[in-house]
């Protein structure tokens, strides 16, 4: 490109993807962002937690050259950007946490209509369209009107429309909020079908389980500062996680209570009146596989539900350094 663009050894493989060092923000009086730090090699899927109004969206739209005035280092692929801003954006490819409306635009034209943005060759255009599209499963939506996708197949369009120039990095500003559970395993099984093509991902979101078995990296931001930061073990060991599962099973016996607690990950099973209080180290078992493995124990199941984890009972951990 131009004379914006870096040179080559400025992208060593090993380097990471993502460096930002004491990045701080400010929107007029608000500090909104204050000293975050943080590096993501590449190839990984980086959990970006925090509650509303903790900096998410504002750390992300500094990475996705959104925002101009910022204090502190932030790089992206060796590239700073500060300073070249448009090598940045053919690194990246951002999905903001609104969709927009685009009225009386069908998906072929919706994503034809970026294609062209994104300067890609007319010839090279249906191709690219094809292929996003068949990645994120939309191939038959092609001729609907973007306005009357479900909320699930909105957010696999806009997934679609940031992979059309193949960007290294994807900014994805909480992708799964509003979804159903399906349309969540959806976004989940594409996240991960992209972390397989070599992309690497930064995703927020303000449900610490929600990414908990997505990402490899997770930060947790509160106020504008990292809390904590690390792999997704380092987090739960400083968290210190224990979920509890409540499950109701019929012809539950002494042999098959002995057989649940001996289950991986499952710490204890209480006995309550109508049912089971079943606490599971997330790290060790995912609850999904808790559920897999009663099944496997021939229990029959009549209610199975766990304890929502949310932010709020995190931080409560994190700050009071207490085990659940
Ligand atoms: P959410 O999940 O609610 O989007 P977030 O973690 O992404 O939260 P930010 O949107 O980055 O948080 O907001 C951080 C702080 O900056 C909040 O106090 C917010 O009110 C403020 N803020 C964000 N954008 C602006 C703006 N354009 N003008 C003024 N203040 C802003």
């Amino acid at each position: 490109m131009s004379a914006d663009k870096p040179s080559l050894s400025e992208h060593a493989d090993a380097a990471p993807i993502v460096s930002i060092d004491k990045l701080h923000v400010h929107y007029g009086a608000i500090h909104a962002v204050r000293g975050i730090s943080l590096e993501i090699p590449r190839g990984e899927v980086y959990g970006f937690i925090g509650p509303n109004g903790a900096g998410k969206s504002t750390t992300i739209k500094v990475l996705a050259t959104l925002i101009g005035r910022f204090h502190g280092s932030v790089h992206v692929n060796g590239i700073d950007v500060a300073d070249h801003p448009h090598a940045v954006r053919e690194q990246i490819g951002y999905m903001p946490d609104f969709f927009g409306v685009y009225e009386d635009l069908n998906v072929r034209e919706y994503l034809h209509f970026f294609a062209a943005a994104y300067r890609i060759p007319r010839q090279q255009r249906k191709t690219v369209v094809d292929d996003v599209l068949e990645l994120t499963d939309l191939t038959h939506k092609i001729g609907d009107q973007v306005d009357s996708l479900s909320r699930g197949m909105k957010q696999r369009l806009a997934l679609a429309r940031v992979l059309l120039h193949d960007p290294d990095l994807l900014l994805l500003d909480e992708p799964a909020s509003g979804l159903d559970p399906r349309a969540r395993i959806e976004v989940r099984e594409l996240l991960k079908a992209l972390t397989e093509m070599g992309k690497t991902i930064l995703i927020s979101s303000h449900i610490l389980h929600e990414l908990a078995h997505l990402c490899t990296r997770i930060g947790i931001i509160e106020t504008g500062e990292m809390v904590a930061h690390g792999s997704l073990e380092d987090i739960y060991r400083q968290l210190q996680l224990m979920r509890i599962v409540h499950v109701q099973l019929t012809d539950a016996d002494d042999t098959l209570i002995q057989k649940i607690g001996q289950i991986d990950g499952v710490s204890s099973v209480e006995v309550q009146v109508d049912r089971f209080a079943i606490q599971l180290r997330e790290d060790h078992t995912a609850v999904e596989d808790l559920h897999d493995a009663l099944v496997d124990l021939g229990a029959r199941i009549h209610m199975f539900q766990p304890e929502a984890m949310d932010m709020e009972t995190a931080f409560m951990k994190l700050t009071e350094g207490k085990t659940a």
